[in-house]
């Protein structure tokens, strides 16, 4: 049995509002609305997050990205668009389904506030970082 909420959504046995669908993807409004429009786009296929995908499957699911990035810009007018793939909860991803966010933006003051902390660059240590984990990229 499987529990997952994006795959009932995807077997159609949980409604959903569905901005587009082909064989291999689904992209539908998220319930939270953070801005009017905000959509995900979700593999039909269950996967954990984009740590656990294959290219093949990457590569399908974000190739639907800008038309559908492009069709929410259209209809909603926004001025810009925030697109975010959060991967495991100290990340923030809370439904354990592949998903990407689609929030349009539509005004500096609508509270929504991502920051990264800056650091004092540090070359050496840039490069050594770097090193490691070029080492680690699969052929
Ligand atoms: P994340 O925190 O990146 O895992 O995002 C999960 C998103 O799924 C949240 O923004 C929720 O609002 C959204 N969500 C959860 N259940 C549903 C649902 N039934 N239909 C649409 N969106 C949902
Ligand atoms: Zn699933």
């Amino acid at each position: 049995m499987n529990d997952c909420i994006f795959c009932k959504i995807v077997a159609g046995e949980i409604p959903s509002s569905k901005v587009y669908e082909d064989d291999q993807v689904l992209a539908f409004l998220d319930i939270s609305q953070t801005t009017p429009g905000h959509t995900l786009l979700i593999p039909k296929r269950h996967v954990r997050n984009v740590l656990e995908m294959e290219a093949d499957l990457a590569s399908t699911t974000f190739s639907r990205l800008p038309k559908i990035a492009r069709a929410l810009q259209k209809a909603t007018n926004a001025v810009g668009m925030n697109i975010i793939n959060n991967n495991e909860e100290i990340a923030g991803q809370t439904v354990f389904h592949a998903h990407i966010h689609l929030v349009p933006r539509y005004d500096e003051k609508d509270g929504i506030k991502i920051e990264y902390t800056e650091h004092e660059p540090d070359f050496e240590a840039l490069g050594k970082l770097a090193a490691q984990i070029a080492n680690e990229v699969e052929a």
